[in-house]
């Protein structure tokens, strides 16, 4: 299917910027919140440097069956390419989002993974991600961008986090005395 990740099953890239672009003005026309969240795994060149290419794509697996159990009807989870990972939050403000992005982050990190051939535990996988909440009106590409810089943040910050975008406006001027 034109719209499906062949490896992991939900998603891809494509059903991403559709359902983005749909949900951003079925948002601004109801005057709905609207969420976005970027994941990407934690030093997963590592691990496939480790414990080979292979392992690392039923990782991918995981994960994606780890963001279908943990998100509800309306949400659309999506492979954006490589190790990173959106999911798309209709009806969903910041800190809800927020909220959703940390039980992610914490059940997979819970996750052990073993190599079913061997037995052998391999550990687990932790995740940085971004959240940002759709400003109505702001290009898609500058919602993106901000879910991507509070991404960064939390690789920055030490990775195996949740760091939430700041909004666009300006921050107010103090007026008078
Ligand atoms: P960081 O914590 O900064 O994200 O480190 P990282 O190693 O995860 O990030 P980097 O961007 O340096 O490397 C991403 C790695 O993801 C490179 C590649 O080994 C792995 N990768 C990307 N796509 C796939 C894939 O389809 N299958 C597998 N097994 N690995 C992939
Ligand atoms: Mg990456
Ligand atoms: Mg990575």
């Amino acid at each position: 299917e034109a719209w499906t990740d062949s490896l992991t099953g939900i998603g891809n890239r494509k059903m991403f910027d559709g359902t983005l672009r749909s949900e951003a003005a079925a948002a601004m026309e109801a005057g709905e919140d609207l969420c976005l969240l970027m994941l990407d795994i934690d030093f997963f060149k590592k691990f496939n440097d480790t414990h080979g290419h292979q392992i690392g794509d039923q990782v991918l697996k995981l994960l994606a069956a780890t963001l279908i159990e943990n998100i509800k009807g309306n949400d659309t989870a999506a492979r954006y390419g490589g190790e990173e990972f959106t999911v798309i939050l209709p009806k969903t403000a910041l800190s809800s989002a927020t909220q959703v992005a940390e039980t992610i982050r914490q059940r997979l990190a819970k996750k052990s993974i073993i190599n079913r051939r061997t037995g052998k535990h391999l550990g687990s996988i932790t995740l940085s991600i971004g959240v940002a909440q759709f400003e109505f009106g702001e290009p898609l590409t500058q919602w993106i961008s901000r879910a991507d810089a509070a991404l960064y943040s939390a690789k920055n910050r030490g990775r195996n986090r949740v760091v939430a975008a700041t909004s666009t406006g300006q921050p107010e001027h103090a007026l008078g005395a």
